[in-house]
C-alpha cells in the first residue's frame, strides 16, 4: 500500500475486504466493534513506543509455536521502510494500539 494513497481510498478498499486474510498483505484491524484508525507503517522501534501493539505481534507468533528467541529476532527485523513492515492502528473507542504486518 503506497504511502501517498489517501486514507479515504484505503478505507474504501479495506471496507470491501474486511477481516484478516493472511500474512502476505497488511489488513485492516478492528477493535471494539469498529474499524481502527490506521496510523502508518511501523518498525520495531515504533512498536516499542506502543507495547500493546508489540504484544499483539509477539502473541501471534507464540501461537504459531515460535520460540521466544525466534519471535524476538523477527520483531527486531521489523522496519518501517524495508520489510517486513508492521502497520500500526489505534482503536478510536478505547485507544488501544493494534498492529498488523507483512513478510517480504
Ligand atoms: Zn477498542
Amino acid at each position: 500500500m503506497p504511502d501517498d494513497v489517501p486514507l479515504q481510498i484505503v478505507e474504501e478498499v479495506t471496507q470491501r475486504t474486511p477481516g484478516f486474510y493472511g500474512w502476505q498483505q497488511p489488513s485492516w484491524l478492528y477493535h471494539c466493534g469498529d474499524g481502527a484508525a490506521f496510523l502508518g507503517p511501523a518498525g520495531y522501534h515504533d512498536l516499542q513506543s506502543h507495547p500493546d501493539a508489540l504484544e499483539m505481534v509477539r502473541g501471534s507468533y507464540h501461537q504459531l509455536g515460535w520460540s521466544g528467541h525466534d519471535t524476538e529476532a523477527f520483531l527486531r527485523q521489523l522496519d518501517r521502510a524495508n520489510g517486513p513492515t508492521a502497520y500500526l492502528f489505534q482503536c478510536l473507542h478505547c485507544g488501544a494500539h493494534l498492529a498488523s504486518w507483512d513478510i517480504d
